[in-house]
């Protein structure tokens, strides 16, 4: 939960501006930049997925490639 430190609001990270201000006063937020930080973890499972189903599209075309003649 982030903070605004000039109206006291409390904030959800998808209500705060894109630029991390208060949508209400425009004032700094605290806590919202930790909060919308993407963990590296994420990154580290993305290109896990993403080199996973690559080399199950090159298996796809060899096994369709290979299928065709
Ligand atoms: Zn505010």
């Amino acid at each position: 939960m982030a903070e605004c430190t000039d109206c006291g609001r409390y904030l959800t990270p998808t209500s705060v501006n894109p630029d991390g201000t208060c949508p209400a006063c425009g004032g700094e937020v605290d806590g919202v930049r930790s909060a919308q930080a993407i963990p590296w973890h994420f990154w580290v499972l993305l290109s896990a997925v993403v080199a996973y189903l690559g080399w199950r599209v090159i298996q796809g075309v060899g096994w369709a490639v290979s299928g065709l003649f």
